[in-house]
């Protein structure tokens, strides 16, 4: 089968690697470079706790199947590739800073998952101001890798299975005949036929076709801290105070703001100074730590807010799209299901089926 891919980001580089591997004829669209939207500009968590605290149940079990995936896709993609994204269960600590919200927290305690008193919380992580908490969530095996490096090294792997990657080349149109199937799609420099093509441009999913996937954008700035010579970065994920801290190899990645801005990426000083003055509240030291990169990137949301993934009303067109604050996590469940259904070897899932939504 031939198949065109829209989007060069996890989900599109995902999806294309496993359907190569299949045997498929695959070409990836990317418009720019592989990897350089919403999954270069993540934080490349595998949340399963923090992000999942009011997740539906059909969310939270796909969230947890692709976790479970995870080990072994890291593990296959980097042999595969050749390249590292440093897949690391260096846990995860959810911070309360008052009783109703170690309540809560503790809801989700279990195995695995312990709640533990301030002075523990301090033991863990001794930047964690010394007031102001009254207790944390330590979820021990919670993982992250590193997703700038998750984009090259997916591109390596689909090429390597016989897939092919067209960067700078964007979608500018959908063909189709005249009932509406999808036959192919146009770009600035020719035509590529295709008897299935996936939509998976992330945020930018919306605007291809004017029957207009309900994908929206929901912009996220980071920061990036840079330790002062001798200080040691904290190894697991820190949530607290509206931000998270994820530990990179140059510093403390902080963030990020939740802004509903359209298609802009542009950074602005105001989410620069709440991500710094609320990481400095929770870890006061980090105010010795030095800026050294501020970015932006949008999520891709579907008006439920759950993922949409499978065929659409339009036939010859399937979107894997809508994975908002959670497509590295769903990464590999993603791949498998959307890449399944294509081969007829699975069903789309009610809850995350796109044509859910109205025509
Ligand atoms: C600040 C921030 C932090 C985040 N943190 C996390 C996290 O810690 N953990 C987690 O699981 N998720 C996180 N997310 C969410 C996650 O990044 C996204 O859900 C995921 O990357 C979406 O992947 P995607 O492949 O669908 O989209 P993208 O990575 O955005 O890829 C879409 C690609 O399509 C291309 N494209 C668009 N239009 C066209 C066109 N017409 N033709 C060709 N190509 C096109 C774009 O250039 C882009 O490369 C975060 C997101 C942000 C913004």
């Amino acid at each position: 089968m031939k198949i065109i891919i829209i989007g060069g980001g996890v989900a599109g580089l995902a999806i294309g690697w496993r359907l190569a591997e299949a045997g498929q004829e695959v070409t990836v669209l990317e418009r720019s470079q592989p990897g350089g939207g919403a999954t270069g500009a993540s934080a490349g968590m595998l949340a399963v706790t923090a992000e999942l605290q009011d997740a539906s149940l059909e969310e939270m079990e796909f969230a947890r199947y692709s976790n479970v995936l995870w080990p072994s896709f890291a593990e296959k993609l980097e042999a595969v590739s050749g390249r590292k994204i440093n897949y690391a269960a260096k846990g995860a600590l959810l911070l309360a800073d008052d009783a109703a919200a170690l309540s809560r927290l503790s809801r989700q305690a279990g195995p695995g998952r312990v709640l533990l008193e301030p002075p523990q919380v301090r033991a863990l992580v001794p930047l964690v101001a010394a007031d102001g908490i009254a207790g944390g969530l330590w979820s021990a095996s919670e993982a992250q890798i590193d997703n700038r490096s998750l984009g090259p090294a997916l591109a390596v792997a689909l090429q390597k299975a016989g897939g092919r990657i067209l960067a700078n080349e964007a979608a500018v149109r959908l063909e189709r005949e005249r009932d509406g199937r999808v036959i192919g799609v146009q770009t600035p420099f020719g035509r590529h036929a295709a008897d299935a093509v996936i939509l998976a441009a992330g945020a930018w999913s919306g605007l291809l076709d004017k029957a207009g996937e309900p994908v929206s954008p929901v912009k996220g700035q980071m920061i990036l801290l840079a330790p002062p010579a001798g200080e040691t970065v904290p190894g697991p994920v820190i949530w607290g105070g509206g931000i998270y801290a994820v530990s990179r190899a140059e510093g403390l990645a902080i963030g990020a703001t939740m802004e509903d801005a359209g298609f802009d990426t542009t950074v602005t000083p105001q989410a620069r100074e709440m991500l710094l003055r609320s990481a400095e509240k929770l870890m006061p030291a980090l105010g010795r730590w030095t800026l050294i990169e501020h970015w932006a990137g949008l999520r891709p949301r579907a008006p439920d807010g759950l993922p949409m993934l499978g065929p659409t009303r339009s036939e010859g067109l399937w979107l894997a799209g809508g994975q908002y604050r959670n497509g590295i996590l769903f990464a590999p469940a993603v791949a498998e299901t959307v890449a399944d259904q294509i081969l007829g070897r699975a069903s789309p899932i009610a809850a995350f089926d796109p044509r859910r939504f109205g025509t």
